[in-house]
């Protein structure tokens, strides 16, 4: 018999669900072992029935072996909808950065409610103020939370998206009841590029400096984009994003600094305090980097960003 899947999208943006597809003619394989059962991106579904007249307190989601979310908790309506998710489903995987640790929407950590509605419902110079939202639209939590921070969850696939690899690899290690086989070090340790040693920075170039590399010539004569001086984060990220078919990360692929979308590299680890050391150590004035807070831009969840403090009047 299949194994029925589930699955969700909270605060996300549908680029985990399109990883799903991204298996392409794989997906097609999967399908003769799993069933989805529910996927509202992908597939219509009613909540409340067919004709909107089924009980308002309680959604239907169907019951499923796995259940597979993405995305982070920003509302009353996304924590309902992880907690019916994790009532019904036996497995849950969280799928995609957003839901293992934040990822891009817990930016937003780093204001307050209040700063938020204030500054979007009452400071835009384009539009009439406004009292904040208190219909129709679900009540905001406080911040975003990654999925675990509400509910219990059996399998982290991170990665903004995650590598279909690694999607299909998860699928079939649950059908076949074993354990999946995932990446475990870091962005790094897939790269081809060529490192010379420590100890040759003084400081972090600009975001819009460009590497130095020959277009004519395939990455591995490319010298390692941190020891040119750019800020990538390779060494503080989770590998994954080069497949398993032993390509190179996808942003050096393309002669980029990795930005940290596959998260940390030990699951709670903190990519900015890692980065922080990692350039300390070799010898890089921390004062040149412009943006600290930017190193979580994919980790915020966790109670690692927060809001600002705000700034003094003068006379305190
Ligand atoms: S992890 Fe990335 S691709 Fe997936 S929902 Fe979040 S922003 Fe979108
Ligand atoms: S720091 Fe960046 S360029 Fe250097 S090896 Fe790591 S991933 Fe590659
Ligand atoms: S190189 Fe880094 S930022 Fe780019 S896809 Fe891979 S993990 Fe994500």
């Amino acid at each position: 018999m299949a194994l029925r899947v589930a699955e969700e999208w909270l605060s996300s943006c549908s680029g985990c669900e399109i990883a799903i597809l991204n298996l392409g003619a794989g997906l097609l394989e999967l399908l003769r072992r799993i069933e989805l059962v529910h996927i509202p991106v992908l597939l219509d579904h009613k909540y409340f029935g067919p004709l909107g007249d089924g009980d308002p307190d309680h959604p239907d989601i169907p019951e499923a072996e796995v259940g597979i979310i993405s995305g982070g908790v920003r509302d009353r309506e996304q924590l309902e909808t992880a907690k019916l998710m994790r009532q019904r489903c036996g497995t849950i995987v969280a799928l995609g950065t957003c839901a293992t640790h934040g990822g891009i929407p817990a930016l937003i950590n780093q204001s307050t409610n209040a700063e938020l509605f204030e500054r979007y419902y009452r400071g835009g110079p384009t539009t009439d103020p406004g009292p904040d939202p208190d219909q129709v639209v679900p009540p905001m939590l406080e911040r975003t939370y990654a999925l675990d921070e509400h509910i219990t969850v059996d399998l982290y696939l991170p990665g903004c998206p995650p590598h279909p690899d690694q999607i299909a690899e998860a699928l079939t290690a649950l059908v076949q009841g074993r354990d999946p086989v995932l990446p475990r070090k870091s962005v790094c340790d897939t790269c081809p590029t060529i490192r010379e040693g420590k100890g040759q920075l003084s400081q972090v170039a600009r975001l819009v400096d460009s590497p130095k590399f020959d277009p004519d010539q395939p990455l591995s004569q490319m010298r390692c984009l941190l020891e040119q001086g750019l800020l990538c984060m390779g060494p503080v990220t989770a590998a994954g994003c080069a497949g398993s078919r032993e390509m190179a990360p996808r942003c050096l692929s393309a002669r980029v600094p990795c930005r940290g979308c596959y998260g940390p590299v030990r699951r709670q680890g903190n990519q900015m305090l890692d980065m922080l050391n990692a350039l300390a150590s070799n010898g890089v004035e921390l004062g040149s980097l412009a943006d600290r807070p930017g190193l979580l831009r994919f980790s915020g969840a966790h109670g690692r960003l927060r809001p600002r403090p705000a700034p003094r009047k003068s006379g305190e």
